[in-house]
């Protein structure tokens, strides 16, 4: 397992090469029309953010290229704000006194009928981590009511078994997203103070379990803001190298999302510019050129609307993060996002910059 060889120290040696790279490596590295892993250092090098626009053009020759114009839309829904863990950093910590909500099925087929008529094809399945009230049988039923709606189906819930994953693919979930929110191990101990989800090696062995039991996708992920960014860049594609070596025939996609505002005092102790996030998301996009990059509605529209065409290939739009927040937008939401546009909105930006919008490109029931 993935845990098993994750070696901090290797990456925290990544990160001080990184910091050392001269902007005639950059130079150099930059003349290249094929990346590898090896490149990564120097591409999300301190130097190479004065070579920004060089990697923004190769960036978008790349993607134009391995995915055409295209732009995968899709929407969240949450089933359920509970959860017993405490993350410092989220709205739906256990120690936050609300009233807590999880959809019974006529709300979830509503939830579903809404955002199916608003022409959303793939939608994301999210949950807070409470095994009590989101069990392996309530999202499969949760999949089942809704598998009528939607082409594509995927979960981000707590981490689970291989056999629960296979039970959730077989009902019809077909992406699985994870983000181990930090990779770096004793920050994740700061940040995550009680709940199962302090088992750090068992989130990082998830993703993996998911892969075995079959997921058509798997998405991995950091919350930038946690940890030093470049130290979760390098992890991440650690982790992004160990799985594609072993599960070759599973598709791949990243998000880089930045922490936002939410409940409580937290504040962000390793923040990333738009700049930065901008070198990141393009030094992925060329040294793994068929990786799907997915980007959220925490960002602002005008940064969503510049950063569109430079590498990403999902986005989500219209989003809400409280479950029922479709039909009835009382209950607490997780984060607040920043991207309130609606469907119509997104596509309209989106062809204007020469993308085609599409809300459907893959049917899990077209597959024997
Ligand atoms: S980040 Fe996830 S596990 Fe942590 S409090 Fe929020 S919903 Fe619960």
């Amino acid at each position: 397992m993935f845990s098993e060889i994750f070696n901090h120290n290797l990456i925290e040696e990544t990160v001080s090469k990184s910091l050392f790279v001269t902007q005639k490596d950059v130079a150099e590295c930059l003349k290249k029309s094929v990346f590898s892993e090896h490149d990564l250092p120097i591409l999300l090098s301190p130097s190479a953010e004065n070579s920004l626009e060089i990697l923004a053009q190769k960036s978008v020759a790349i993607t134009r290229q391995r995915f055409g114009n295209t732009m995968q839309l899709f929407i969240p829904m949450y089933l359920s704000n509970e959860c017993f863990n405490t993350c410092t950093y989220c709205g739906f910590s256990m120690e936050h006194k609300y009233q807590r909500k999880t959809l019974n099925d006529d709300e979830i087929r509503k939830e579903a009928m809404v955002l199916a008529k608003k022409g959303f094809k793939h939608i994301l399945l999210l949950t807070g981590e409470s095994p009590k009230h989101v069990s392996t049988d309530y999202l499969k039923n949760a999949i089942t009511l809704i598998a009528p709606y939607f082409s594509s189906i995927g979960i981000e819930v707590q981490p689970l078994q291989e056999e629960d994953y296979r039970i959730l693919i077989n009902a019809g979930a077909d992406k699985l997203t994870l983000y181990q929110e930090t990779y770096h191990h004793e920050s994740y101990l700061k940040y995550h103070t009680f709940g199962l989800k302090r088992n750090f090696n068992n989130r990082l062995d998830a993703l993996e379990k998911g892969a075995i039991a079959g997921f058509y996708q798997i998405n991995i992920g950091a919350l930038l803001g946690l940890y030093d960014w470049r130290y979760e860049a390098f992890a991440m594609a650690s982790h992004l190298n160990y799985l594609k070596k072993r599960y070759w025939n599973v598709k791949y996609a990243i998000s880089f999302p930045r922490i936002q505002e939410m409940i409580g005092e937290f504040h962000q102790a390793y923040p990333i510019t738009d700049k930065q996030l901008t070198q990141l998301i393009t030094a992925f996009r060329l040294v793994y050129p068929d990786l799907g990059i997915t980007l959220s509605t925490r960002e602002s529209a005008t940064f969503r609307d510049n950063i569109a065409p430079l590498g990403i290939t999902t986005m989500s739009a219209e989003s809400s993060t409280s479950p029922g927040g479709y039909t009835n937008g009382t209950h607490e939401e997780q984060f607040h996002i920043s991207d309130n546009r609606n469907l119509n909105e997104i596509i309209e930006m989106l062809t204007l910059k020469n993308l085609d919008p599409v809300t459907k490109d893959w049917d899990l029931s077209l597959m024997s």
